[in-house]
């Protein structure tokens, strides 16, 4: 059963949608209704759950679909795009995103063959040699496959610093695009996955549009660090519980990428200077059944540690190798 939040007639109110997820514990995403309109923040997986838990939340409280106003997305990811199709198929309204996602919900066709150039030289350089092949070859019949998920909608960009009486928070990190809408009023951020109670959010590695690899932990770590400077009451997060007064868990979690680098600083001090090399003392089998999300979390601090100082690289045979800074 969809939770009911209501906390104040004349301002707004929020049903979050809370569907089991056998990977990611809950998937949430949240009406959010204010007078005259009715946003969704989100929109699930493609499936059925998904879409049952939607039209039960709209039934339950009084809505049907013809009442959604429009989209607004967090980030690009599919947990959060699923159902845009669906429901722009039987009631066109708009979505509102991120001007960065726009490439990836088009799955524009050179920019999905940049990824996967970036990627092959990325893996390539840092060492990973015949591991990474799997992972480039899942990657392009990804692209290939997941053709029909292109969002057919009317996307607008978010270029404005709110909407819908929601401030516009940049909170990359997680994803080049991710974005928090906060409620002033009421102390509530809608934050996609940029913090969650269960497990640490992961900064994923990825590409700028022009190719080039973004600082996406140290992107993830001011955009935490926004989120603890707002003093937020109530955070409404991608999955897992909703998150109250999150500034505690915020500093766990910087804490813990801070540990994380000590260690990776203690590894090369040993002698293993490849990131490939690191993965797999750190991560044993998991470098091998996790690649990707092993290498981004391992070449995240590798390269947070450098714009910090720490450690210098050099490229030697075609391959990145680090050392501390003395
Ligand atoms: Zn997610």
């Amino acid at each position: 059963m969809p939770l009911l939040i209501e906390v104040d007639k004349k301002c707004c109110e929020v049903f979050p949608i809370i569907v089991p997820d056998s990977l990611l514990k809950t998937v949430n995403f949240f009406l959010f209704k204010r007078e005259n309109s009715l946003s969704l923040i989100d929109a699930g997986w493609n499936n059925e759950d998904c879409w049952k838990a939607l039209n039960l939340a709209l039934r339950n409280n009084g809505f049907s679909l013809t009442d959604l106003t429009e989209i607004i997305l967090t980030h690009h990811h599919i947990d959060h795009i699923g159902l845009v199709n669906r429901i722009v198929s039987q009631h066109p309204i708009p979505v509102y995103t991120s001007p960065l996602s726009i490439p990836r919900l088009k799955r524009d066709k050179d920019f999905l063959e940049m990824r996967i150039e970036f990627y092959q030289k990325l893996y390539q350089e840092m060492g990973c040699g015949e591991t990474a092949k799997e992972r480039i070859a899942y990657l392009k019949k990804a692209a290939f496959d997941n053709k029909g998920n292109t969002l057919q909608a009317d996307i607008r960009s978010i270029t404005s610093k709110s909407l819908f009486n929601l401030d516009i928070v940049e909170i990359a990190g997680h994803a080049p695009d991710q974005l928090a809408f906060w409620n002033q009023r009421e102390s509530w951020l809608f934050a996609g996955d940029l913090l969650l109670e269960h497990i640490s959010s992961n900064a994923l590695v990825e590409p700028d549009e022009f190719g080039k690899r973004l600082p996406t932990l140290s992107q993830h770590i001011k955009s935490l660090q926004k989120c603890m400077e707002l003093d937020v009451s109530l955070v409404y997060p991608g999955h897992g519980n909703l998150i109250k007064n999150p500034n505690d868990l915020i500093k766990k979690r910087l804490e813990r990428t801070e540990a994380k680098c000590q260690r990776l600083i203690k590894l090369i001090k040993s002698g293993i200077t490849t990131a490939s090399d690191i993965a797999v003392t750190w991560y044993k089998n998991i470098y091998y059944e996790q690649f990707g999300l092993v290498m981004s979390e391992i070449i995240g601090h590798l390269d947070y540690l450098e714009m910090q100082g720490k450690i210098e690289k050099q490229l030697i045979n075609g391959v990145w190798q680090f050392k501390v800074v003395s």
